[in-house]
């Protein structure tokens, strides 16, 4: 055991998908453990003058297939056991879309919110400093997350390119376009769920349903899923953010929902404004919809609320939104979901676009971009529904298998020394 409850929780999902596929023991003991974490106290000068410290961890789940890859988020709940988790999530993230990478992810505990940007910005410079011996373009690659951004991306590359003394974009990816970000980054985690989605629309039921979708989250993930649903004729009949959930059967315009949210702090302005209903978070899961989109935190849907879904299919944006209980719950219903390791993986996948443009100093256009990832997308999401079809499996089970094989197949070739 690895002492860490979360961590463990997740390693069932392995189990699961080693009962059906023939997999070495040594490969699955390995892959029960970090390879390594380190914790760190950042402590920055505050604009009044005064000294705040914070802790933060940075996490290399496994390098078997490549340098470590994944993001830094700034959340005040972060813990140790999270960033493991999602390190580990990260691995097979990674393994399921064939990117040559493996897993990592770092955290700050800290509530970005209540820093000022210079704050933020001495932060994430103190961030780098501190983790700078584990980090690099070969080694392990970070990128936003939970409460980072293309503009935090920025200052972390500058930090590193001024400690090794040249300029090193590719040591980080989700940065802005000017320094080197790669153009459709912004919008990939959506994009991807939704080519994902489209592609299996016939099998999923969907082409020819009411096409009605509930977004629990409005940042990142489910302000451009919900946009790019809107845009191709779905109807959004739900949205919630950390403040509250708002409902119109008729469908929301999730620009108008955007913009009050902006101006007010939460998509519940748009309910006050008397342009939606207001709802608890527990009434949104249960509205009757075809697709419902966790695009929040992990464990939001768990076995006190999974019943209440009555969606047909779930496209998982978050990572972990879905406890292993509600996993169980949802199966009984018929409900399939569509696992965050493939679901979610659009956003690493353009990473890793970012990072080989920077590496080759040649750079693609956004159509390049998009249609690239629309192919990885189908093609691994095939792969995917195929070993659900042919071993009855639910997806989640299905993508780890596909993601086992290949870190198995990685393992073996790579010998005894790690
Ligand atoms: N934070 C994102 C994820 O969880 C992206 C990671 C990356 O681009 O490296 O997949």
């Amino acid at each position: 055991m690895t002492g860490l409850a979360m961590l463990s929780n997740a390693l069932t999902r392995l189990d699961e998908a080693a009962r059906h596929l023939t997999v070495d023991q040594e490969v699955l003991e390995k892959l029960r453990f970090p390879k390594e974490t380190l914790s760190s106290r950042l402590t920055i000068r505050m604009d009044d003058g005064s000294r705040r410290s914070f802790v933060a961890w940075r996490c290399r789940y496994d390098d078997t297939r490549g340098p470590t890859k994944g993001g830094i988020r700034f959340h005040p709940a972060s813990t140790v056991d999270e960033v493991a988790t999602l390190a580990f999530w990260m691995t097979f993230k990674c393994a399921v879309m064939n990117l040559p990478y493996g897993g990592g992810k770092g955290a700050v505990q800290v509530d970005p919110r209540g820093l000022s940007r210079t704050e933020l910005e001495r932060l994430s410079r103190a961030y780098v400093q501190a983790f700078a011996s584990m980090i690099g373009p070969d080694r392990d690659i970070p990128a936003p997350d939970v409460y980072t951004n293309s503009m935090i991306m920025g200052w972390m590359a500058d930090e590193y390119s001024s400690m090794v003394h040249q300029p090193s974009p590719a040591v980080i990816t989700g940065k802005p376009i000017p320094l080197g970000g790669s153009l459709g980054r912004d919008d990939a985690t959506a994009r991807g769920g939704y080519y994902l989605l489209k592609h299996l629309e016939t099998e999923l039921g969907l082409a020819s349903s009411a096409k009605r979708v509930v977004v629990q989250g409005f940042g990142n993930a489910g302000v451009h899923i919900a946009n790019l649903l809107h845009a191709d004729g779905y109807k959004i009949v739900g949205i919630s953010d950390s403040r509250g959930a708002i409902h119109a059967a008729d469908g929301l315009d999730p620009h108008a929902v955007l913009e009050a949210k902006n101006a007010q702090g939460s998509v519940v302005a748009f309910a006050e404004q008397g342009r939606a209903v207001s709802l608890s978070p527990d009434e949104l899961l249960s509205i009757d919809c075809d697709v419902l989109v966790p695009a929040a935190l992990e464990d939001q849907i768990h076995s006190g609320n999974a019943d209440l879904i009555r969606a047909k299919v779930l496209l998982e944006l978050a990572n972990g939104p879905v406890t292993k209980e509600a996993d169980a719950i949802l199966a009984a219903k018929g409900i399939v979901v569509l696992p965050d390791i493939l679901a979610n993986a659009g956003g690493v996948t353009v990473s890793y676009f970012e990072w080989v443009q920077n590496r080759q100093g040649y750079y693609w256009t956004v159509e390049e971009v998009h249609q690239r990832l629309r192919s990885i997308m189908e093609a691994e999401g095939r792969h995917v529904w195929n070993i659900q079809q042919e071993k009855k499996v639910t997806m989640r089970t299905a993508a780890y298998v596909h993601a086992l094989r290949r870190l198995s197949d990685a393992i073996a070739a790579h010998g005894t020394q790690d």
